[in-house]
């Protein structure tokens, strides 16, 4: 075979690198550190975490980044199986020796004999007579090689700060305060003038969150996040430094609404929240990308009348990133529509975090080493954690709201992005389950179904692979 040129030695392409050696076909991994440094990185190894020592829960009973831990096990995932070797205690969940994990990912890869490491930066795409590649640089991708893939995929902005607001699990939400109503009850695609979920708010209850907002602990940014960031996406606690009333006179304007739980009273502001996703399991709060800390993130908004018992599928936050519209220019297995010798993988296709750019690195190698011994590449079902992170890619799980397709937002792995199933309501007595009770019982049957699902995929892809 023709070697795989990967791009990139972090989570996704040390990876990707690894499935595609045991399928016996020879990869050349170049890796730009320490020939030239990023802002974040301190090593020269591969699969170098620069932030949190943790790959998240590892419950594979009711949590999804766990059923994506289990499926990547299930796959001879290099970077699970180093994980789980280097695992330090963690409570449920997997958290690794930091300089360890990097080292043992970096000799694995260095002792196979059909993978070759290659220092330096790249900073041109491959040509299809180079053979078939993949770029799996990051966040922190370089800027020559950003140019090029600019140039290749004719898009206006590759690396920008991304405004985040938080996203929350539907079935979270309390809806005897909250309601379903867009404003002066506008009619949008679904044509029923109910395209928004509103929560209300009384003076004291706005007083009361603004000022927790502003006391609350904020994210300093790093010197290489210090952009000015455009007014369009203001974190909201700024707006709210900007004058206690400002928030009220933008995205918690209270008018063209009536709360029909207490239809007599006008409210004094209004929280709205838009549909997420195809499946209207995830909404996200409008107009509140933020950079208060992940704790206090959960508290304040948990103040929000409706949200007391909210479940965040992605909290807000701010940071520079590097991803491409990947619905628009990738097809369903990661090539580059327009130059389809080259794949993405990680978080440079649109996942966040370490365990998400992993799998997908996992699933671009499968499809490479697919290709390579002439078998078609065969995406996994949309009822695994892997599916399912692939659909949010590739925009199976998008939607128009306002006529305008919505923008395509990185976003971890969450049981949001998972088709819905048929579960248990009924406790062995014959009692109705409610509230925590009968959202374990959801998670536990859609962890339940990936996984029995995952073993079908693997199986029927049929491709003999080393155990790492
Ligand atoms: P990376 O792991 O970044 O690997 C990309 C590799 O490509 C790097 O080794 C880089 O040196 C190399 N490279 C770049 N350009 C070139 C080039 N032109 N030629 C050759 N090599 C090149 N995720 C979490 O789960 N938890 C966290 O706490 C967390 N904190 C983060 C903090 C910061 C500041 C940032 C930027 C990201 C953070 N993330 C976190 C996200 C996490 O880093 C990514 O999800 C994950 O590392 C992405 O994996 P990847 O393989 O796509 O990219």
């Amino acid at each position: 075979f023709k070697p795989v040129h990967i791009i990139g030695a972090g989570l996704a392409g040390s990876e990707a690198a690894w499935q595609l050696a045991n399928h016996n076909v020879p990869v050349v991994l170049h890796e730009m550190r320490p020939v030239k440094e990023t802002e974040v990185h301190v090593s020269d190894h591969c699969a170098e975490l620069v932030c949190s020592n943790s790959f998240r829960s590892d419950d594979h009973e009711a949590n999804a980044v766990g059923v994506l831990h289990q499926e990547m096990r299930e796959a001879g995932s290099l970077i699970i199986g180093c994980a789980d070797v280097n695992a330090v205690p963690a409570g449920g969940a997997l958290a690794v020796a930091r300089e360890a994990f990097s080292e043992a990912v970096t000799e694995k890869l260095k002792a196979h004999p059909l993978i070759s490491i290659d220092r330096g930066e790249i900073s041109q795409l491959p040509d299809a007579e180079d053979g078939p590649c993949l770029i799996a640089t990051g966040p922190l991708t370089s800027k020559a090689l950003s140019e090029a893939i600019l140039a290749a995929t004719e898009e206006e902005s590759l690396a920008f700060y991304d405004a985040i607001a938080p996203i929350i699990h539907f079935d979270s939400i309390n809806m005897e305060k909250a309601w379903f109503q867009s404003r002066y009850d506008k009619k949008g695609p679904s044509g029923t003038g109910a395209d928004y979920i509103n929560c209300a708010m009384d003076e004291e209850q706005y007083k009361a969150f603004i000022a927790a907002m502003l006391s609350a602990d904020k994210s300093e940014f790093k010197e290489f996040e210090k952009a000015a960031y455009f007014d369009g996406c203001l974190p909201i606690e700024v707006m709210a430094e900007r004058g206690i009333e400002t928030p009220r006179f933008g995205p918690m304007k209270p008018v063209g609404l009536t709360n029909p739980h207490n239809p007599d009273v006008d409210p004094y502001a209004v929280v709205q929240l838009r549909q997420d996703n195809k499946l209207g399991t995830l909404f996200n709060i409008v107009g509140f990308q933020t950079k208060m800390k992940y704790g206090a993130q959960a508290e304040v908004f948990r103040m929000i009348p409706g949200l007391e018992e909210a479940q965040f599928a992605r909290l807000g936050g701010i940071h520079r990133n590097t991803f491409l519209n990947s619905p628009k220019l990738l097809d369903g297995t990661l090539r580059l529509k327009k130059h389809p010798h080259i794949r993405f993988a990680g978080q440079i296709t649109g996942c966040e975090g370490y365990v998400e750019s992993a799998a997908i690195g996992l699933l671009t190698g499968r499809f490479l080493a697919a290709e390579a011994l002439g078998r078609q590449a065969l995406p996994p079902p949309e009822t695994t954690a892997f599916g399912a992170l692939l659909a949010h890619i590739t925009g199976g799980h998008l939607i128009d709201t306002n006529g305008g397709r919505r923008s395509f937002q990185p976003m971890n792995v969450n049981f949001g992005l998972f088709p819905p199933v048929e579960f248990s309501r009924r406790r062995e007595d014959g009692s109705r389950m409610r509230g925590v009770e009968k959202q374990l019982s959801k998670k536990k049957a859609l962890s339940k179904r990936a996984l029995t699902d995952t073993k079908a995929w693997l199986a029927n892809i049929d491709l003999s692979v080393a155990s790492a």
